[in-house]
C-alpha cells in the first residue's frame, strides 16, 4: 500500500539485507536516497531497478514536500548508503511529516552498527546511550564530553579512522580511563573488536591510524568508591586528636 517504508540496509555484508527489505526495495514506486551509486549497488545485487531521487542532508528541506505528496498514492523507500535511516543519518522529519500528512509509515528495520558493535564489546547493555559522532572541534568535543560523563550507561560513539586517537584521549581526559571497545569494519572481512582502556587505545592507535569504519564503545562509570575500613579508622582518629 502507498506511505513510506523505512528500510534498513547492510553496512558491509550483503548478505545482510532482509528478504522483506528485498522485498520492499524491489516493489517500491521510488527509493529516496543518499547517494544513488551506493543505492544502485544494492538493487544491482537483488537484480532490480527502481527509479531513485537523493534525499540528503542538502536537499532534503527542498524535496521533502514532493515526497510526502508521493506517499498519498505510491510506496516511497527511505534508504541509508549504510545500515538504518535515521540513526546519524537523514529522515527523521520525512517520518513526522508523513505522519502529520496521515501516510502509513512502515519500518524494516534491519542493520545498525551501533547495535552491532555493542554485542561485540563484551560491555554491559542493558543501558547505553547512544551519541553519534562527537564534534570535531576539541572546544565543542570536550563540552560534549562532560555532559555524557556522569550518564550511568555504556555509551556508544561513532568515530573516523584519522580522528579516533585524539577522541579516545579526550574521552579518557573528559570520562576518566574506563574500559572501552573499538569495533571496526563490521560484519566485514577485517572486522574486530580490540577492548581496553581508553588510555591503552588512545596510545595504541596515536601512530597507526585504522581504516575502515569505527563505533567506539565505553563501559559506565565506575560505581562511586566505597569508604574503606582504612579510610573510616584514619577520619576517626583524626575527629579525636581535634578534640583533645
Ligand atoms: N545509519 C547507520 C547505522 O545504522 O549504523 C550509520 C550511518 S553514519 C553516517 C556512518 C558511521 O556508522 C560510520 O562513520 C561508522 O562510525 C559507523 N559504521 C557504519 N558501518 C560500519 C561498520 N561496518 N563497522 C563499523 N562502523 C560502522
Amino acid at each position: 500500500p502507498p506511505g513510506l517504508y523505512i528500510v534498513a540496509t547492510p553496512i558491509g555484508n550483503l548478505g545482510d539485507l532482509s528478504p522483506r527489505a528485498a522485498y520492499i526495495l524491489s516493489n517500491a514506486a521510488v527509493v529516496a536516497v543518499e547517494d544513488s551509486r551506493v543505492t544502485a549497488g544494492l538493487l544491482r545485487h537483488i537484480g532490480v531497478k527502481r527509479p531513485m531521487t537523493p534525499y540528503h542532508d542538502h536537499n532534503a528541506e527542498h524535496v521533502r514536500p514532493g515526497l510526502i505528496a508521493r506517499m498519498g498514492s505510491e510506496a516511497v523507500a527511505l534508504v541509508s548508503d549504510a545500515g538504518t535511516p535515521l540513526i546519524s543519518d537523514p529522515g527523521y522529519k520525512l517520518v513526522r511529516d508523513a505522519r502529520a500528512a496521515g501516510h502509513l509509515v512502515v519500518t524494516i528495520p534491519g542493520p545498525c552498527a551501533a547495535i552491532a558493535a555493542l554485542t561485540l564489546a563484551g560491555l554491559p547493555t542493558d543501558r547505553f546511550l547512544y551519541c553519534g559522532f562527537l564534534p570535531p572541534k576539541a572546544q565543542a568535543r570536550a563540552t560534549a564530553i562532560a555532559e555524557i560523563a556522569p550518564v550511568r550507561a555504556t555509551l556508544v560513539l561513532y568515530e573516523s579512522g584519522p580522528r579516533l586517537a585524539a577522541t579516545l584521549a579526550a574521552l579518557a581526559e573528559g570520562l576518566g580511563d574506563r574500559e572501552a571497545a573499538v569495533t571496526r569494519e563490521i560484519t566485514k572481512r577485517f572486522e574486530e573488536a580490540v577492548t581496553g582502556t581508553l588510555s591503552t587505545l588512545a596510545t595504541r592507535y596515536a601512530d597507526a591510524p585504522p581504516k575502515g569504519e569505527i563505533v567506539i564503545v565505553v563501559a559506565p562509570p565506575g560505581e562511586p568508591e566505597a569508604a574503606s575500613v582504612e579510610d573510616a579508622d584514619a577520619a576517626l582518629a583524626e575527629a579525636l586528636t581535634r578534640l583533645s
